[in-house]
């Protein structure tokens, strides 16, 4: 399987957004796209995306995993950005068309087709830094891809307690600009640390890392510690997923403010550490690198990889979608 991500089924649905209506559904070649060498979203990141998949089932069939909730959160990011928001049933039509147009594409579960939608500022002004690009174009990339978990393998996590990851009002928009910013921090982290993420805490408030989310799980108590939702990180879907699961096994689910000293005191008490996200759906943590110099090491990843495997049951069509999270084609 190529790496995750570089390779595109061969067509896109795209529609532009001019004179304030939406144009009917294109499909067009996925290998270029012609765009005004001025436009707002190259100079001024008027750009925000979606990260989603359709994975084959266990009857056969294919199913879209919570498209309404990736719609939802375009909508929020694209008001963020005052560009216009994409119409709701466009939207689901594009995915919906492209999963079956790349039905035969998509690799045996867990493997998935990665579903990719940007919506883009087109407005050729270069004078337009403080006004918002009126005309826009959205379109929707289809990847398959294999199973992004490697077993076993080590991840080691920088907690950041200096750095943001964004600035904090732009934290729960799922914007180009956002991983521009945290970019630095990423690079210091993997080659003067030697770890793979980085773990953002303004001011000691632990949040997320620059594409996924970060979960604690008690195995004593059977509870599940994440931070609450805050404007200053993004709304994972695949984190609110895994919370209704563990919900559903009878994990309490504390959404709580909490330190990185609490964190530190935790996972050596032995709480278990995992980041959420649709590409991996759930990794468990190794290690925690604090700003101090001190390496924590966590102690199992049995209830991760528990919830890991309940979600992905359900992803996969081999447990009751009792939530209706699944679309099928
Ligand atoms: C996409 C993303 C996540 C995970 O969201 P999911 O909906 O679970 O894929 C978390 N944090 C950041 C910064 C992200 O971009």
């Amino acid at each position: 399987m190529a790496e995750f991500g570089t390779v595109f089924y061969h067509e896109m649905p795209l529609i532009e957004f001019r004179n304030g209506a939406w144009s009917a559904i294109q499909w067009q070649s996925s290998a270029e796209i012609r765009l005004s060498p001025a436009a707002h979203c190259l100079h001024y990141g008027s750009t925000c995306f979606e990260g989603q998949k359709a994975y084959r089932q266990a009857d056969g069939g294919v199913a879209v995993y919570r498209l309404k909730d990736h719609i939802a959160r375009l909508h929020h990011s694209a008001q963020g950005l005052f560009l216009p928001p994409v119409d709701a049933h466009l939207f689901e039509e594009m995915v919906l068309e492209l999963v079956r147009r790349a039905k035969d594409e998509i690799p045996a579960f867990p493997g998935s087709l990665y579903i990719r939608p940007l919506l883009i500022g087109l407005d050729p002004k270069v004078g337009n830094a403080t006004h918002p690009s009126e005309s826009a174009c959205f379109y929707v990339l289809a990847s398959p891809v294999g199973d992004y978990f490697t077993p076993g393998a080590k991840m080691k996590i920088y907690v950041d307690e200096t750095n943001m990851r964004c600035a904090p009002h732009m934290g729960m928009l799922k914007t180009g600009g956002n991983y521009a910013s945290a970019l630095n921090w990423a690079i210091h982290a993997e080659k003067e640390l030697g770890a793979q993420q980085v773990l953002f805490c303004p001011h000691g408030d632990v949040q997320e890392t620059g594409a996924a989310n970060f979960i604690l799980i008690d195995p004593k108590k059977k509870r599940i510690v994440t931070k609450n939702l805050t404007s200053e990180f993004l709304h994972g879907v695949t984190r609110d997923s895994i919370l209704q699961v563990g919900r559903d096994l009878g994990y309490d689910i504390d959404e709580r403010a909490y330190t990185t000293r609490d964190l530190r005191q935790w996972v050596k008490e032995g709480y278990e550490a995992a980041l959420t996200g649709t590409a991996a759906v759930l990794a468990p943590v190794s290690s925690l690198l604090f700003e101090d110099g001190e390496e924590v090491q966590v102690q199992g990843s049995e209830h991760a990889m528990k919830l890991r495997a309940a979600l992905l049951d359900i992803q996969g069509g081999k447990a009751p979608d009792t939530h209706h999270w699944l679309t099928k084609i």
